[in-house]
């Protein structure tokens, strides 16, 4: 049998990744824009790295969207690769 205290955990890490509807397609966004630096920002963390898909509640479209700026944005030293 499994303790108690590890099913609340579980059940914590569940809610923590929560999954949201895609915060651009509620925007309605087609296009992100490289130079858009406050926007990507909401996409990576404190370290420099991209939000994953599954915390970040992007659909894949959009995902892969701002992987692609980010990773632009990066090489032209806007945003840092780590910090
Ligand atoms: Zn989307």
């Amino acid at each position: 049998m499994r303790p108690v205290k590890f099913k609340k955990q579980a059940k914590k890490i569940r809610q923590f990744f929560r999954k949201r509807f895609c915060r651009l397609c509620r925007e309605k966004i087609t296009q992100i824009d490289y130079k858009d630096i406050k926007r990507l920002e909401k996409f990576i963390t404190d370290r420099g790295k991209i939000i994953s898909r599954r915390s970040s509640g992007n659909c894949a479209w959009h995902q892969r969207m701002i992987a692609r700026a980010i990773k632009r944005t990066r090489y032209l030293a806007l945003l840092p690769y780590t910090k």
